[in-house]
């Protein structure tokens, strides 16, 4: 990965602060210009399916934020965001099994801004965040850029590992280095598609409560699923403890921009402050967009509509993997976005992307969802943006691929 402070090109080389150094570009990033070429079957990026929603839907609910209801719409709001949607966000957020009070709820520009909010609040360099190994690469870059360490832990195919976990909090502690927060993805994972168990998040919880450790609970993929509904939300169990993420970026769409998070009573009054500092408040028109949508749209069924489409997705990746790359492992997601695929030791992800792109398919190497250089065995496939037959066709050009550096 190129370090863009390292070149004396940069007339401003050296004035930089110190914690730029954590932000690289990712390899998710670097790979957007190559993997948009028509020609490639893109299964590295993970962009929402967004033609899956009725034009009308969206087009009806922006009328009327420019209409009627421009006087909201087009002012600065509440830092806070606008009351009648955090109503909304909390009937949202009962399917999650979560119960609160709009007070609780802090609107923001996505789920990534309160990553980064939170990230603000808590960070000082060489803090510690731990998180499941691999984890969601956009979260680990926000941690590095506030000179926060990343410690993982690892997962099978229940989530993450609560002894490992007890064993990395003791390690951590007896380095002298302090533990700010627990950041999981519970339900669907990005980017391994796995789901953490019941029982996991109730041990999980108790853990991070004896240990005196906030948990960060980053759930953009829950009412994605495709059987059953995954366990409640950790924060349904647990108030005090568990800051909870979430965002109309895959239920609605990523352009929007709006994200929430729903927080213990004096986190939440530092977010707010925080919501300020950086953008005022958040945008009043995309806000009153999605209030106008969730009252007037079947959004249930349109989040059925999603659910059916990424289904059959998922269905034709897991398929084309079956007759392609019968040799591999890989994950078996019930929601979500992402396929984990473990490779055979001696092969090198990252190394084999250039031939994969010859090959007109892209992936995202395993080594950007870690902190510490693991995943080369690894790739993150993503099967919700192309066609069912582009999935397949794309396994089948990932095999050849596969398959000519398993034969050197
Ligand atoms: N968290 C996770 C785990 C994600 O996968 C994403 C989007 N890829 C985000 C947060 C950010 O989503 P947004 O800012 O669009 O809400």
């Amino acid at each position: 990965m190129q370090d863009t402070q390292g070149t004396n090109l940069d007339p401003w080389y050296g004035h930089y602060a110190e914690r730029t150094a954590g932000l690289s570009a990712s390899e998710v990033r670097a790979l957007f210009a190559v993997a948009s070429r028509p020609e490639v079957v893109s299964l590295a990026g993970g962009m929402p399916y967004v033609s899956a929603l009725p034009q009308q839907l969206i087009e009806r609910a922006a009328l009327r934020a420019a209409t009627d209801r421009a006087a909201v719409a087009l002012q600065y709001g509440s830092g806070q965001g606008v009351p009648r949607l955090r109503e909304q966000i909390l009937e949202v957020m009962a399917l999650e099994g979560i119960h609160g009070s709009v007070d609780d709820v802090v609107v923001t520009t996505g789920s990534q801004h309160a990553l980064e909010l939170l990230a603000k609040l808590f960070l000082d360099p060489g803090d510690v965040i731990i998180a499941e190994g691999p984890s969601y690469v956009t979260a680990i870059t926000v941690f590095r850029s506030f000179q926060g360490e990343v410690v993982h832990v690892p997962m099978d195919d229940q989530g993450m590992n609560p002894q490992a976990l007890r064993e990395t909090i003791e390690r951590v502690r007896a380095a002298g280095k302090r533990i700010k927060f627990l950041y999981t993805i519970p339900s669907f994972q990005n980017p391994t598609g796995v789901t953490l168990s019941w029982e996991r998040r109730v041990e999980i919880l108790e853990i991070a409560r004896t240990s005196g450790i906030l948990v960060l609970e980053d759930n953009p993929y829950g009412l994605l699923h495709f059987e059953q509904a995954p366990p409640p939300a950790m924060r349904s169990i647990d108030s005090e403890g568990v800051v909870y993420l979430g965002t109309f970026s895959k239920t609605l769409a990523p352009g929007l921009r709006v994200g929430w998070a729903i927080a213990p009573h004096a986190i939440r009054e530092k977010l707010v402050l925080a919501n300020e500092a950086a953008v005022l408040s958040p945008s009043s028109f995309s806000q009153i967009v999605i209030s106008e949508y969730l009252d007037t749209a079947d959004w249930k069924g349109q989040i059925s509509t999603f659910r059916d489409v990424y289904r059959e997705r998922r269905d034709a990746m897991l398929g084309a993997l079956s007759d392609y790359l019968p040799s591999m492992t890989w994950t078996r997601p019930a929601g979500g976005f992402y396929v984990w695929l473990t490779m055979p030791e001696h092969l090198d992800s990252k190394a084999m992307l250039p031939r994969a792109v010859k090959e007109l398919v892209a992936y995202t190497p395993g080594t950007a969802f870690y902190a510490d250089g693991d995943g080369r065995r690894n790739m993150r496939l993503s099967f919700c943006y192309p066609q069912p037959d582009f999935i397949r066709e794309g396994i089948r050009r990932l095999s050849t691929v596969i398959n000519g550096e398993l034969a050197l």
